[in-house]
Formats: C-alpha cells, sequence, structure tokens
C-alpha cells in the first residue's frame, strides 16, 4: 500500500508520501538509540512534565487533529474529538501515576532478609529503543495508549503507523517535539510494512508492540523472536455480548447498537456476537435490529452521522464478503447487508446490518467482523452461552448482561478473553490492563502492567 491519505469517504486520494529511505531509517535509528542513552538518565518529574506539555498541545489541537484523523480514516468527527480527549486523560494519567507504579518493590518475605540482602529491591528500568506498529483504526489512541507509558518508563518510541494514516503519524512526531522531548525521543517512520523487518533486527531497536492484524503481528512476532526481543501483541477480537434472562434487555439492546458499531464498526474490542438467551431473544433481536436500521450512515465530517465509511475498499470488500458467504450457506439478514443506496459509487460504506442463523460452517462465525455487521445467536442457557462464547480463536474481551450474581461469577470464571464487562460495554481504561488471550495476542497494555511490558524488572541485591 503506498503512503497516502485517501479520503475514505470519497476514494479520492488527497496526499502521498515518499517512503524513507535506508539512510533515512538509519538516521533514525542512530537519533532513537543517542537520544535513549541520555533520556534513561531522566528522573519522573521531568518525563512528567514532558507528557503534560504533550498532553496540554494536544487539547489545544483538538478539532484540527480530529479533522485530519477523520479525513485520513473516515470515523464520525464526534468520535474523532472524543478519542483526542480519550488521549488527553491518558497522557495525564501516565503523568501523574508512573512513578508509583514504577517504585522500586520491597519483597515482604522474611526468607530475603535472612538471606542477607535486607535491601534486596525490584528495580524498574526502561528497555531502549521500541518499535511501535500501529493500526488506523484509532490512529490517535493506538499510538498514545503505547507511548505514554513507555516514554514515562524512560524507553524512547519508534511509530511505524499504517500507511493510510501518514500525516496523523506525522501529527503524532511534531507533537512529542513541540512539548519539548529530545531529539530522537519519539520519531515517525514513514515505511511500508516491508521494511519492519529490517528495523526490528537492528540491534538498536530493543522491543517491539504491535496492534493489527493476525498475520502482522504473526510475522512481528517471529522476526522478535528469532532475534530474542520482548513482544506485546494486540490483534483484535470477535467478542462475544451475552444477554441473560435477568438482564435489563432495553438497555442492553441500546448499548449494543453502540458496541457493535463505534468506530463505524471497526474496533478489535467491538462487540461482534450477540448471544441471547431464548427467553429474552425475541425483544432483544427486535430492539438491536431496529436500533442499527436507524444509524444514521454518511459523510463522518456531519455532526449527526453515525457510521461512517469503513477506512479502505479492501476492508469493505472483504467485509461484503463475510456476509455473502453467510448468506449463501443460509445465514438471514434482518436489517442491511449491502452498501446504502445512494452510496454505490463514491466512498467505502456499508450499512449496519445484523444477521441470524449462523452456522459454525460460515466463515463469519470464525472470523474478525471489522465493520459494523452483527451476527446473532440464540442460546438455551448459560453452558450454551459460555460454550458459543468460547467458541472462536479469538479472545480479546467479553461483555455480559445479567443481574444474576451467580450468572457473574460463572462467566468471569469461563469465559476465555482479557477482559469481562458486566452490564456494560468494553472500553478501555488507563488504570485498567488491556489485551488478550488466545489469538488476540499476549501482554498487556496500560496500568501497571502495561507499563511494565517494557520495562527491566531488575533485581537488586544489597545486603
Ligand atoms: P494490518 O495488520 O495489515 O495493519 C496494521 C499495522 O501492521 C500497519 O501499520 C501495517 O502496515 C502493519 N503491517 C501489516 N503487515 C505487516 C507485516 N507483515 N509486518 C509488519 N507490519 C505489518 O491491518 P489491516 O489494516 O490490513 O486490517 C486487516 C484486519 O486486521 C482488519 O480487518 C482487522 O480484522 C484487523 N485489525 C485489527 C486492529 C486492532 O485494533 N486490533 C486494527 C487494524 C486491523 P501497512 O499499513 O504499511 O501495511
Amino acid at each position: 500500500m503506498p503512503i497516502a491519505t485517501v479520503n475514505p469517504a470519497t476514494g479520492e486520494t488527497l496526499k502521498t508520501f515518499d517512503e524513507l529511505t535506508p539512510d533515512g531509517i538509519e538516521r533514525c535509528l542512530a537519533a532513537a538509540d543517542a537520544a535513549f542513552r541520555r533520556y534513561r538518565t531522566t528522573g519522573f518529574a521531568e518525563r512528567a512534565r514532558l507528557l503534560e506539555s504533550a498532553a496540554d498541545l494536544l487539547e489545544r489541537d483538538q478539532e484540527d487533529i480530529a479533522r485530519t484523523m477523520t479525513t485520513e480514516m473516515g470515523k464520525p468527527i464526534t468520535a474523532a474529538r472524543a478519542e483526542v480527549a480519550k488521549c488527553v486523560k491518558a497522557m495525564r494519567w501516565y503523568a501523574a501515576h508512573a512513578e508509583r507504579l514504577l517504585a522500586d518493590e520491597h519483597p515482604a518475605d522474611a526468607d530475603v532478609q535472612d538471606a542477607g540482602a535486607a535491601r534486596a529491591r525490584v528495580h524498574y528500568r526502561p528497555l531502549g529503543p521500541v518499535l511501535a506498529v500501529m493500526p488506523w483504526n484509532f490512529p490517535l489512541w493506538q499510538v498514545v495508549r503505547f507511548a505514554a507509558p513507555a516514554l514515562m518508563a524512560g524507553n524512547v518510541g519508534l511509530l511505524k503507523h499504517a500507511s493510510n494514516v501518514p500525516q496523523t503519524a506525522l501529527y503524532l512526531e511534531e507533537l512529542f517535539r513541540r512539548a519539548g522531548y529530545p531529539e530522537g525521543v519519539f520519531q515517525t517512520l514513514l515505511i511500508g510494512y516491508r521494511a519492519v523487518e529490517g528495523v526490528l533486527r537492528d540491534g538498536r531497536v530493543a522491543a517491539a508492540t504491535l496492534t493489527g492484524s493476525e498475520p502482522a503481528g504473526r510475522s512481528v512476532a517471529s522476526i522478535a523472536g528469532d532475534e530474542v526481543k520482548k513482544t506485546v501483541l494486540e490483534l483484535g477480537g470477535s467478542d462475544p455480548y451475552v444477554v441473560m434472562p435477568s438482564a435489563d434487555v432495553e438497555k442492553a439492546a441500546a448499548v449494543a447498537v453502540t458496541a457493535r458499531t463505534q468506530n463505524n464498526g471497526q474496533s478489535c474490542i467491538a462487540a461482534k456476537r450477540f448471544i441471547v438467551h431464548t427467553d429474552v431473544y425475541d425483544v432483544f433481536e427486535e430492539r438491536f435490529t431496529a436500533g442499527m436500521a436507524a444509524l444514521a450512515v454518511g459523510d463522518p465530517m456531519d455532526e449527526s452521522t453515525d457510521v461512517g465509511p469503513l477506512a479502505s475498499e479492501a476492508g469493505r470488500d472483504g467485509l461484503a464478503e463475510l456476509v455473502e458467504d453467510a448468506l449463501r450457506q443460509g445465514a438471514t439478514v434482518l436489517c442491511g447487508g449491502r452498501r446504502p443506496e445512494g452510496r454505490e459509487e463514491r466512498g467505502w460504506f456499508y450499512e449496519p446490518t445484523v444477521l441470524t442463523g449462523i452456522t459454525p460452517a460460515m466463515r463469519i462465525h470464525q472470523e474478525e467482523t471489522f465493520g459494523p455487521v452483527a451476527t446473532l445467536y440464540r442460546v438455551a442457557d448459560l453452558d450454551e452461552a459460555v460454550k458459543v462464547a468460547n467458541d472462536t480463536y479469538f479472545g480479546l474481551s467479553s461483555n455480559v448482561w445479567t443481574r444474576d450474581e451467580a450468572d457473574v461469577q460463572r462467566f468471569v470464571r469461563d469465559l476465555e478473553a482479557g477482559g469481562v464487562y458486566i452490564n456494560g460495554m468494553t472500553a478501555s481504561h488507563p488504570a485498567l490492563p488491556f489485551g488478550g488471550v488466545k489469538r488476540s495476542g499476549y501482554g498487556r497494555e496500560l496500568s501497571g502492567h502495561g507499563i511494565r511490558e517494557f520495562c527491566n524488572a531488575t533485581t537488586v541485591w544489597q545486603a
């Protein structure tokens, strides 16, 4: 894919960018290496001052960068503004809490002291330059979620952003520079995915984090494995959304519409499979389908738009193929299932869609639907709900609607996912870890877990 801004609402190429040359990449790696040697010795107060400054600038830039994101990848402008606000909050959170999260740990175990190390402790040190391979779906948030903790820990960042969001990528580099970070502490590499291997194998790069598709994750993880470098992977999901008889079904159906279609349905933590107990199935199906059908699909710059275009033609076509495959094999469309009328020619739009009659043979049963398409399942009881929920090779997050505490205990025990959200939709928060199991990846972002991923937990043995 060329590095370019292509407006998904029109298909028009607005700006193209040259890839960094090998010499340019070398200059960035040398700058990252040099920057790390100095930056690693800065204290938390200095790092917090810089991150606060970046947060203040980002807050001031909210409207401009929101419009850039919407232009590059098509999310509704209201969602783009909310993404900026979320980034500002996360930056301030890490500026305020990193020192506490990385404070020395003193083992309580008396054995350690008996062994002669009265002052034994765990001390967290940064690892070095970290390569971040990032996707376009939350082009600011995905990067900030990595950068805020990484920079507070004393690491430096090398961003390889998705090729369709170059202006957002360059904005991020500029933001950190304007905030006063020393040269080389945060750099954007305008490179295609083929150049990732060379960067990752370079001895100056200590580790990598990737958010994106499974093939991309597998490739980066295998190269990093070969180089014995730490990785964190966040690879998408097919999150279940379970509704039990004791639930507030009206609310569950209303939230389900947002949970499925936020960010035009292109979110790894979007609820994708709706698994509903037979006692409340009919009412849920009716309310949910009505809510999906009522969404306003259109120009993402329009304040009243709920669902904009998908980010790329390939993404839209891939989604349509999943739906067509299901229909060929007997699924039923309750709404949508096609491109919106009047938008056949321009832009990569797809109607909010609800399908029922899903069988395991259909691709849609297993594959991630990265767009506004929901699948509905009717289940007889809690055991079947758990079974269907876990019948996926993903394991990112999960949602359960119930007012029965026994149900809660079962779902928390048995759902194979990195999160279980009860009576609400999955949303990340800086204070809580974020990440998955199974093929959704490994490692955690956010919270203390996230900041420690790219740290050297150093045992200090001192008598
Ligand atoms: P990709 O995984 O291809 O892109 C994400 C990032 O990885 C981009 O920076 C991309 O670079 C890079 N990349 C791609 N292939 C490799 C590789 N072999 N080695 C190193 N880096 C690589 O996602 P797509 O945009 O193609 O989306 C495809 C599907 O991936 C979606 O339909 C969805 O299922 C999933 N996805 C999940 C996301 C999530 O939030 N977990 C986010 C985005 C996608 P470049 O842009 O230059 O190709």
